[in-house]
């Protein structure tokens, strides 16, 4: 069983190549049935608008099927909502790594935070301006450092 949810939890994001669905924490849930074997992965897709859900469930076939469950069901769970504040913090060591800024976690308690720094994953400075509201795919905004003038993804909080 832990060979099973590793197998699964090692699928990259199609869009996202640097982080697993694990450290995205789209992964919910991996559940085997003793009795039929059969094994069902429970995921929550991300932001809405991206492409890469039939991929990634596609992928964790593949994955499953690699690791002698041809047979899997993958299921979708809309509730609770995913999150930016599910990535591990080695998911948002790892984008940083690969210049995507990590979201900064969403306040829960209605309080609008006052400054929205995104720091420059490059050279780590908070002097950053978003220059379009849409970078490389629907869910990433870009974003340019006046520090260091290099434009980089920012992943939209949610
Ligand atoms: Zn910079």
């Amino acid at each position: 069983m832990g060979d099973v949810r590793a197998a699964v939890a090692a699928v990259v994001d199609p869009e996202i190549r640097v982080v697993t669905i694990d450290e995205l924490g789209i992964l919910r849930d991996v559940a085997e049935d003793p009795a039929t074997g059969r094994v069902t992965v429970t995921i929550t897709p991300t932001y809405t608008g991206c492409p890469a859900m039939d991929v990634i469930r596609a992928d964790i076939r593949r994955a499953l099927a690699a690791a002698g469950h041809p047979e899997a069901e993958v299921r979708t769970v809309l509730t609770p909502a995913w999150s930016t504040d599910w990535i591990s913090d080695s998911g948002r060591a790892k984008l940083a790594a690969a210049g995507i800024a990590p979201p900064a976690p969403v306040r829960r308690d209605g309080v609008v935070p006052l400054t929205l720094a995104v720091r420059c994953p490059r050279c780590g400075s908070p002097e950053t301006e978003q220059v379009s509201r849409f970078g490389s795919t629907a869910c990433k905004a870009l974003w340019r450092c006046r520090a260091c003038r290099e434009p980089f993804d920012h992943l939209k909080a949610l």
